[in-house]
């Protein structure tokens, strides 16, 4: 079954969004496989984030990231990366449509509450970036069977 990473970035921790977000993920029926709280390292945030590493914000997001506890999270689902980045709306919240995460509780493109992998084989990479294997917990929700 497919699986994405998903993270609520340090603002989204301090601002108490972390329960609205887990909420929209689980009445989807998306299934929650992995979770933790946890202040990423700059050699973490770095490997995340490496793909920006030349761009003139890479800094500055690296130092954000890294400014304070995050929730790590995996989920499952069909189609799930994709959706998942749907839910999150826009990179820039000030464009991101009402109704999304960034969209409604955004302001600011440095500050966008949470991360979403971009595609099956980025979410791969990140789900062994933030997580052991130990970690990831296999389980059948009694609720599948009304979704699938
Ligand atoms: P997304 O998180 O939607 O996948 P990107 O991968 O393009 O977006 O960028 C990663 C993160 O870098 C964004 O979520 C945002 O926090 C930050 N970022 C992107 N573009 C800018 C920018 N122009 N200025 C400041 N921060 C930015
Ligand atoms: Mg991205």
């Amino acid at each position: 079954m497919e699986r994405t990473f998903l993270a609520v970035k340090p603002d989204g921790v301090q601002r108490q969004l972390v329960g609205e977000i887990i909420r929209r993920y689980e009445a989807k029926g998306f299934k929650l496989v992995g979770l933790k709280l946890m202040q990423p390292t700059r050699e973490l945030a770095e490997k995340h984030y490496g793909v920006h590493k030349e761009r003139p914000f890479f800094a500055g997001l690296v130092e954000f990231i890294t400014s304070g506890p995050v929730v790590a999270m995996v989920w499952e689902g069909d189609g799930v990366v994709a959706s998942a980045r749907k839910i999150i709306g826009a990179t820039n919240p000030l464009t991101a449509e009402p109704g999304t995460i960034r969209g409604d509780y955004g302001a600011n493109i440095g500050r966008n509450i949470i991360h979403g992998s971009d595609a099956i084989e980025t979410a791969q990479t990140e789900i062994a970036l933030w997580f052991t294997p130990e970690e990831l917990v296999t389980w059948q929700p009694s609720i599948t069977s009304w979704i699938y």
